[in-house]
């Protein structure tokens, strides 16, 4: 995926994160996705660093970067949200372009791709893109509206109320 397709996902997932977690459509709304969509986007730009330092689809788009930067706020307690903007720009790399990235670098430089991978000069990946800012947006409501429900349901049959 190309730096206009990573940073249209960024933008189009921080708009619809922001009204998954606070679908109030009011102030609060608007200033959820300033706070997640800033660092997503800085998070959605940052792999592709690797292009100038270390080598390309390798060095900073693999999984132990994205568990570094999940851990980071747990340890350091800033930089938030900036681990769903990689993982949206590996996403991405994995499913609009042909090459894939090497999830399991430096141990592993094999590159994994998808068989129904988009090259990223075609017109396809710009649709590629939007399916996947879709999918991802379907999953993370999935997380946020079904499974606590699921889960509220379960508690209360269990307890018998
Ligand atoms: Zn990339």
């Amino acid at each position: 995926m190309n730096k206009k397709g990573h940073v249209l996902n960024a933008v189009l997932l921080s708009l619809g994160l922001g009204y998954i977690l606070e679908p109030s459509g009011s102030l609060e709304t608007f200033r959820t996705i300033l706070v997640v969509g800033v660092p997503v986007t800085l998070g959605a730009l940052f792999p592709d660093v690797d292009t100038e330092f270390g080598k390309h689809r390798k060095t900073l788009h693999n999984l132990p970067i994205l568990a570094g930067f999940y851990a980071f706020p747990i340890f350091f307690g800033n930089l938030e949200f900036v681990w769903i903007g990689i993982l949206t720009h590996y996403v991405l790399d994995i499913a609009g372009s042909k090459r894939g990235i090497a999830l399991f670098y430096p141990l592993w430089k094999k590159e994994f791709g998808l068989p129904i991978g988009v090259a990223v000069s075609s017109k396809r990946s710009d649709i590629m893109m939007v399916i996947v800012t879709v999918a991802e947006l379907a999953i993370v409501a999935l997380f946020v509206f079904e499974i606590p429900q699921r889960g509220f349901e379960m508690s209360r049959q269990m307890l018998g109320v």
